[in-house]
């Protein structure tokens, strides 16, 4: 029997078909909400390693995960990085994650820092402290989360608004913590203790402490270490006006979080992707990965030299894993609601 025409190009092109489908192009598509001056070096090396190439694009979180909502099915992404359990959450949520089964994410970046079903891992970590005007509040008077409640510390505080994924994972803690009805009451005390309306992101809480406008905000610990390792005049004027606070040290600890990230549901380059995650838990990458932004590296035994991070001292953190936090975020935004911490 002679081969038919069809059979003959079914042939042909079946090696190829399959070429095509085991061996990517050598490209990663990155959706990054990371703007720092040391990625350039991280993801050189990337691409010194693997010989993959990475595109990038840079916006803010809300506005890539809405650039990815709207592309869909059609999206170029292959990994977004992202911060905040709530921020990461909230992608998980709308189905923008694929799970990544890799023994090396799984060995390097510890349990509690990534999702259990491989979703999202976290690459650095970062705390949420209190910043006090040395000249008027003494730091014991400020040593909790409980205390930025307690009624002595009536129009002292200054906090970014509820509704900021920093501070839903703050109250989403305090829900695990204390359950949902104390951690309302601990918000609403929050309130009624502004010393202003929430406005602006934490460098302006932590301006408007030095100027006296405030006794104590609550602040991201990367905000903080910038401002102590600028050299601007103005910034160290800021410094010397405050002292940090290691909130809850005598209880459950410092409330953590994490900048971190995941391989999209329709990455077109999937292998190479989970390659890229694969290598942010490397050492050497871990290192450039925390300290362009001032944080500690999630991978344990890794350690940046960082002065700013070293002159901030050690602390007890929180262990509530992350997905806790994030599962806990729409219940805090409906506090947040219900308060008025906006
Ligand atoms: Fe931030």
């Amino acid at each position: 029997m002679k081969p038919s025409l069809f059979t003959i190009l079914l042939v042909l092109a079946l090696p190829g078909t399959l070429a095509a489908q085991s061996a990517e192009e050598p490209v990663v598509n990155l959706y990054s909400a990371r703007h720092y001056q040391t990625d350039e070096a991280l993801y050189a090396n990337f691409t010194k390693q693997t010989g993959i190439r990475i595109n990038r694009i840079e916006a803010g979180d809300e506005q890539l995960i809405e650039r990815l909502r709207s592309e869909g099915q059609n999206s170029p992404a292959d990994v977004l990085l992202i911060v905040d359990a709530a921020r990461l959450a909230q992608a998980a949520r709308l189905g923008l994650f694929q799970p990544v089964k890799s023994k090396l994410l799984d060995e390097r970046v510890p349990a509690a820092m990534r999702d259990p079903d491989g979703e999202w891992f976290g690459f650095s970590s970062r705390a949420r402290i209190l910043v006090y005007n040395k000249a008027n509040v003494k730091p014991s008077e400020v040593a909790s989360y409980a205390s930025l409640a307690d009624p002595a510390n009536r129009d002292r505080v200054c906090t970014r608004s509820g509704s900021h994924p920093y501070n839903l994972s703050l109250i989403a803690a305090q829900i695990s913590h204390v359950g949902e009805a104390k951690a309302e009451s601990w918000a609403k005390g929050v309130v009624a203790n502004l010393a202003r309306k929430p406005q602006g992101g934490d460098t302006d809480q932590i301006k408007a402490v030095a100027a006296g406008e405030c006794g104590v905000a609550i602040s991201n610990t990367y905000y903080y270490a910038r401002l102590l390792r600028s050299t601007n005049p103005d910034d160290q004027a800021i410094v010397a006006k405050t002292g940090i606070v290691w909130p809850d040290q005598g209880g459950a600890g410092t409330h953590v979080n994490i900048s971190g990230g995941g391989v999209l549901k329709s990455a077109p380059h999937r292998t190479n992707a989970i390659r890229f995650l694969e290598y942010l838990a490397s050492d050497q990458a871990q290192v450039d990965f925390a300290d362009g932004n001032n944080e500690w590296p999630a991978v344990k035994g890794v350690s940046v030299k960082n002065p700013a991070l070293e002159a901030m001292g050690s602390f007890k953190s929180d262990r509530l894993p992350i997905a806790t936090l994030g599962r806990n975020t729409a219940a805090a935004q409906k506090i947040v609601d219900r308060v008025g911490w906006r």
